[in-house]
């Protein structure tokens, strides 16, 4: 893992000055062994010295691949590969306001996508979740209550990703094969609780940015630095700002074809990595 230059995320503006460390060496992490007991008989484990704040820093940090593998869990920042392919996520739904329309508009461009789904939410909203599964998307696990796992102990992030798998298999039938944790924040603990799970993890490459941007800004923005293999984060659930997302997702797809890009599942873009086929 190259070493990171805290100083050059500083001047780049990647890194807040309370971030202890950037980069991730989570094997080191998750070997770290036993969380201690605190007063309260709790295991918590420290927030460790490996820390990803979110992909933009790891590829700031020099990263040259995009798919990494910490134990046996893969972490993906975007597909390694030359197809003209992209993986569109949306995280924090399903929600009432956003995933019918967003559905919507994926179907009417013939997209799929991947939903990263809140457990809470998916005991809500079943039926949205049933038919994110029929309509061929793939749903990914976000946590039970969008939790920061990355101050979670072990035990913790078990409890939150086991809850929104079985929320997910009760509605679909189908149990999550991918995290993607909420603020992209992960940390040792969450990895080795990935890792007992059997989950992957998938980070993004380009963000749907709503604040500061109008539909066709983000359109704009987007279009401009997606490569293949890249990966989009979008949400269908949450405030008013999600607007601006909605409003934006034709044009981009619209764009996308023009482009001869073909949208995939998160699954299917890691399978396209090399890496990702051997030693698993
Ligand atoms: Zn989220």
């Amino acid at each position: 893992m190259p070493t990171t230059s805290r100083r050059a995320l500083l001047r780049a503006g990647l890194l807040a000055a309370s971030v202890p460390l950037v980069g991730i060496s989570a094997q080191r992490a998750a070997d770290a062994g036993p969380a201690p007991v605190g007063p309260n008989g709790v295991r918590v484990r420290p927030r460790p010295a490996a820390w990803v704040k979110h992909g933009r820093i790891a590829r700031a940090a020099g990263m040259e691949r995009e798919v990494d593998r910490c134990g046996s869990v893969r972490v993906l920042w975007g597909g390694a590969t030359s197809d003209r392919v992209v993986a569109l996520t949306f995280d924090d739904g399903p929600s009432q306001e956003w995933t019918a329309a967003t559905l919507d508009a994926l179907s009417a461009a013939g997209a799929r996508a991947t939903f990263f789904v809140v457990g809470r939410n998916v005991r809500r909203f079943p039926d949205l979740v049933r038919r994110q599964h029929a309509e061929g998307h793939e749903l990914g696990n976000h946590s039970d209550t969008h939790a920061d796992l990355s101050v979670l102990s072990e035990e913790q992030v078990l409890a939150e990703l086991r809850a929104t798998d079985d929320a997910v298999l009760a509605a679909t039938g189908v149990r999550p094969r991918v995290v993607r944790p909420p603020f992209g924040h992960l940390s040792g603990a969450a990895l080795a609780a990935c890792g007992q799970l059997g989950h992957d993890i998938a980070l993004w490459t380009s963000c749907m940015k709503e604040i500061g941007l109008t539909p066709q800004g983000n359109v704009d923005a987007l279009l401009g630095e997606l490569r293949p293999g890249g990966v989009v984060l979008s949400h269908d659930g949450g405030d008013q700002r999600r607007a601006v997302g909605l409003a934006a997702l034709p044009g981009l797809l619209a764009g996308l074809q023009d482009q001869g890009y073909r949208t995939v599942t998160v699954s299917e873009l890691l399978a396209l990595d090399r890496s990702a086929t051997t030693g698993r």
